[in-house]
């Protein structure tokens, strides 16, 4: 992509709404237009690196086993009313009437959905395990939408469901999805804690938090250190053998958040050098409830005795849209954004010093060329703006390299290839740079 035909509309000044760094870079960068309190476009940067983050989570669950499908947004409020949620989901709840007077309703999440579509075409336990996924615009009417896309009203989750015929096989199926959420953000970058939670109004009663540590995180946290520094468990782990050591690992060391923390419980379990407690994000959940909802809406299968039984189900979600943010919190600096490499909108930066120069256009041209045929994607900077205009917007976007090109280097045959992280440069041919660039995601498809 050539910048001067990019829609960026980069902020010079911080607006002063927003408190949290995702929030400030995210406007900055140019990635989302806020329309309302929590309700936001996503413009052409910030949604290419939504649709990342979307194609990762949507690769681990199908690596679990998970099939994608897709719900509507709008739902009819007598599903809630059969599993007994209408009343109860309050005011976060949008409502709306259609013209013949029928309620509806902006989903907030799809249980009642999921399960009517189950009761409606599954009969037997032959045909469990179930596991469905989609991901679906979710709408919730918060009562304090902040931090820009951390905590909004409209927002882009994914969300799992399983069934199957007993509680023994629907903690496999939570097993699954528990490491292909460790994965999954590992995969983004992040360092993600699960951590034991309450069930809350989903009910039910085994519910993990993964969250990812950072200051201006919403929840406190309090876990063992060792957790944190665990790897997960990586992308050839079979999810048909027994998953269970590999929770267990995990589920045996202590991590709660504020809402269930027992100080003297953490003190008990843990030693001293190794009591962590900071802030955190919540990225993801997931709960097994049994049968709360496949009782209350009549969602049976017949089972190998011969009898009928309720479906025992669990619920998995990701913040899609609460990620792009997650991401930006968990790794940025002074001068801006630090995309890691799995989810950059772009894989490298052409910074043109002296635009209109032959020698620089037509390197850079050679460059830009070449880059996108190794399909790493570059964003050139072709605008003719001063150097120190270039550097500061090309920090700001958080490219993880740039290519410096100007007429200095290109005497000596040399163009300058800098890491945004480290911020290291090395001065290299272009060819070299070409090299170098295409082999830092030669492990990754962008
Ligand atoms: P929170 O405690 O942050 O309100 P929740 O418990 O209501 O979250 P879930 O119902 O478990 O959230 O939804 C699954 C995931 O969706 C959460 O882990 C979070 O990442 C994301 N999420 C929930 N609410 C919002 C929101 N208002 N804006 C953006 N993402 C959200
Ligand atoms: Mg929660």
């Amino acid at each position: 992509m050539r910048l001067s035909k990019y829609f960026l509309p980069l902020l010079k000044e911080t607006p002063a709404s927003a408190e949290i760094a995702s929030h400030r870079y995210m406007l900055r960068a140019g990635m989302i237009k806020q329309h309302s309190a929590g309700i936001y476009s996503w413009l052409p940067f910030g949604y290419k690196v939504m649709k990342k983050i979307e194609q990762i989570v949507r690769e681990e669950q199908n690596r679990a086993g998970c099939v994608e499908m897709l719900m509507p947004t709008i739902q009819p409020a007598e599903l809630w009313r059969e599993s007994d949620r209408y009343d109860d989901y309050g005011k976060e709840m949008l409502r709306i009437t259609d013209r013949a007077g029928r309620e509806l309703l902006y989903g907030p999440t799809n249980e009642e959905i999921l399960t009517d579509v189950f009761r409606t075409f599954v009969r037997s336990y032959k045909e469990l395990p179930q596991l469905l996924y989609h991901i679906q615009w979710k709408f919730r009417d918060e009562v304090r939408p902040r931090f820009g896309v951390m905590r909004g009203r409209e927002f882009l989750m994914k969300d799992a469901y399983s069934f199957d015929i007993n509680m023994d096989a629907a903690v496999v199926s939570y097993n699954k999805m528990f490491i292909a959420y460790l994965n999954t953000f590992a995969r983004m970058g992040l360092k993600a804690v699960p951590m034991r939670a309450d069930t809350g109004p989903i009910g039910g009663d085994l519910s993990h938090e993964f969250l990812i540590l950072a200051d201006t995180g919403e929840s406190e946290v309090f876990c063992h250190a060792d957790l944190v520094d665990m790897p997960a468990p990586g992308l050839d782990v079979d999810f048909d053998s027994d998953l269970q050591s590999l929770v267990d690992a995990r589920t045996a060391l202590y991590a709660r958040t504020d809402e269930m923390h027992e100080q003297d419980v953490f003190e008990a379990e843990v030693p001293r050098a190794k009591r962590l407690s900071a802030r955190g994000i919540e990225v993801g959940h997931i709960f097994c409830f049994g049968d709360k909802y496949s009782k209350a809406m009549g969602a049976k299968v017949m089972g190998p005795d011969g009898k009928e039984h309720f479906a025992q189900m669990g619920s998995y979600g990701v913040g899609v849209s609460r990620l792009v943010g997650g991401i930006i919190e968990a790794s940025h600096d002074d001068a801006g954004i630090i995309w890691p490499k799995s989810v950059t909108p772009f894989g490298v930066g052409i910074i043109n010093l002296r635009v209109g120069d032959d020698d620089c256009d037509r390197v850079c041209e050679d460059l830009y060329g070449k880059l996108k045929f190794a399909g790493v994607d570059p964003l050139y900077d072709d605008k003719p703006d001063r150097g120190g205009v270039k550097f500061s917007r090309m920090d700001l976007i958080g490219l993880p390299y740039q290519i410096v090109v100007g007429p200095r280097g290109i005497k000596d045959g040399v163009v300058e290839i800098k890491d945004r992280k480290s911020g290291e440069r090395q001065n290299q041919s272009p060819e070299a740079a070409i090299a170098f660039i295409t082999a830092q995601y030669a492990d990754m498809s962008l």
